[in-house]
Protein backbone atom coordinates (compact mmCIF):
# COMPACT_ATOMS: atom_id res chain seq x y z
CA UNK A 1 0.00 0.00 0.00
CA UNK A 2 0.93 3.26 -1.13
CA UNK A 3 0.72 6.56 1.30
CA UNK A 4 -0.37 9.28 0.04
CA UNK A 5 1.18 12.61 0.01
CA UNK A 6 -1.43 14.12 2.74
CA UNK A 7 -1.30 10.45 4.47
CA UNK A 8 2.73 11.16 4.73
CA UNK A 9 1.98 14.99 6.08
CA UNK A 10 -0.45 13.62 8.61
CA UNK A 11 2.22 11.13 9.69
CA UNK A 12 4.90 13.38 9.95
CA UNK A 13 2.26 15.29 12.23
CA UNK A 14 1.36 13.02 14.48
CA UNK A 15 5.15 12.21 15.13
CA UNK A 16 5.81 16.18 16.42
CA UNK A 17 2.37 15.60 18.17
CA UNK A 18 3.33 13.00 20.42
CA UNK A 19 6.85 14.56 20.90
CA UNK A 20 4.86 16.98 22.32
CA UNK A 21 2.56 15.38 24.44
CA UNK A 22 6.12 13.73 26.16
CA UNK A 23 7.39 16.81 26.91
CA UNK A 24 3.68 18.29 28.75
CA UNK A 25 3.77 14.92 30.37
CA UNK A 26 7.38 15.36 31.85
CA UNK A 27 7.34 19.56 32.37
CA UNK A 28 3.82 19.58 34.10
CA UNK A 29 5.36 18.01 36.91
CA UNK A 30 8.44 20.44 37.14
CA UNK A 31 7.32 23.16 35.50
CA UNK A 32 5.24 26.27 36.59
CA UNK A 33 2.11 26.62 34.96
CA UNK A 34 2.92 29.80 32.71
CA UNK A 35 6.39 29.15 32.16
CA UNK A 36 7.18 29.13 28.15
CA UNK A 37 8.53 25.99 27.32
CA UNK A 38 9.48 25.74 23.73
CA UNK A 39 6.95 22.93 22.16
CA UNK A 40 7.96 21.66 18.55
CA UNK A 41 5.87 23.00 15.82
CA UNK A 42 3.11 21.00 14.76
CA UNK A 43 3.14 21.48 10.87
CA UNK A 44 3.37 18.90 8.58
CA UNK A 45 6.78 19.16 7.16
CA UNK A 46 8.73 16.15 8.82
CA UNK A 47 11.92 18.37 8.72
CA UNK A 48 10.74 21.30 10.45
CA UNK A 49 12.80 22.35 13.41
CA UNK A 50 10.26 25.39 14.55
CA UNK A 51 9.54 25.77 18.32
CA UNK A 52 6.75 26.84 19.48
CA UNK A 53 6.72 28.53 22.68
CA UNK A 54 3.55 28.25 24.60
CA UNK A 55 2.96 27.63 28.73
CA UNK A 56 1.49 24.34 29.85
CA UNK A 57 -1.86 26.23 30.11
CA UNK A 58 -1.65 27.38 26.23
CA UNK A 59 -1.22 23.66 25.26
CA UNK A 60 -3.80 22.38 27.47
CA UNK A 61 -6.09 24.91 26.42
CA UNK A 62 -5.38 24.31 22.63
CA UNK A 63 -5.30 20.82 22.95
CA UNK A 64 -8.21 20.08 24.57
CA UNK A 65 -9.58 19.53 21.38
CA UNK A 66 -7.31 17.12 20.26
CA UNK A 67 -8.12 18.52 16.60
CA UNK A 68 -5.98 21.06 16.90
CA UNK A 69 -2.48 21.91 16.24
CA UNK A 70 -0.32 24.64 17.06
CA UNK A 71 1.75 25.45 13.39
CA UNK A 72 4.39 28.74 13.01
CA UNK A 73 3.23 30.89 10.64
CA UNK A 74 3.45 29.98 7.27
CA UNK A 75 4.00 26.54 7.30
CA UNK A 76 3.12 23.29 5.85
CA UNK A 77 -0.35 21.87 7.06
CA UNK A 78 -2.09 18.97 5.58
CA UNK A 79 -5.09 19.50 3.28
CA UNK A 80 -8.70 19.97 4.85
CA UNK A 81 -6.75 21.98 8.01
CA UNK A 82 -8.40 25.18 8.74
CA UNK A 83 -7.28 28.13 10.71
CA UNK A 84 -9.15 28.92 13.66
CA UNK A 85 -7.19 31.28 15.67
CA UNK A 86 -3.84 33.52 14.73
CA UNK A 87 -1.65 34.00 17.74
CA UNK A 88 1.70 36.45 17.45
CA UNK A 89 4.04 33.78 17.59
CA UNK A 90 1.88 30.85 15.54
CA UNK A 91 -1.50 29.88 14.09
CA UNK A 92 -4.21 27.14 15.58
CA UNK A 93 -5.32 24.85 12.83
CA UNK A 94 -8.09 22.68 13.53
CA UNK A 95 -8.52 19.72 11.26
CA UNK A 96 -11.70 18.78 9.50
CA UNK A 97 -13.75 15.32 9.56
CA UNK A 98 -12.21 13.47 6.63
CA UNK A 99 -14.87 13.20 4.01
CA UNK A 100 -14.43 9.50 2.84
ZN1 LIG B 1 6.73 23.74 11.26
Amino acid sequence: MTLSRNEVLVQSQQIFRSANERMQALAVAIVPAEQLIPFLCECADDACLGRVDMSLSDYDDIHRDRDRYAVLHDHQVVDGETIVEQRALFDIFTKEPLAN
